[in-house]
């Protein structure tokens, strides 16, 4: 994948993730899956990008 690919529409801070853009704070997928691992969601960090990978 083109990690130099910055998705304007998915501004993303988590640059442990193999999907990162490599020179801007830009998620390098066209797409990603949001979702919660919450029964009840209440606050930002109940939700996850079920997209991320590890670098490793
Ligand atoms: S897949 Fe998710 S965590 Fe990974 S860079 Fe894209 S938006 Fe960020």
């Amino acid at each position: 994948m083109d990690k130099t690919n910055r998705n304007h529409s998915i501004q993303c801070t988590v640059d442990a993730c193999k999907y990162h853009c490599d020179n801007a704070d830009y998620c390098a997928l066209s797409q990603i899956r949001v979702g919660t691992h919450e029964k009840n969601p209440k606050e930002v960090q109940c939700t996850d990008c079920e997209s991320f990978e590890t670098l490793r």
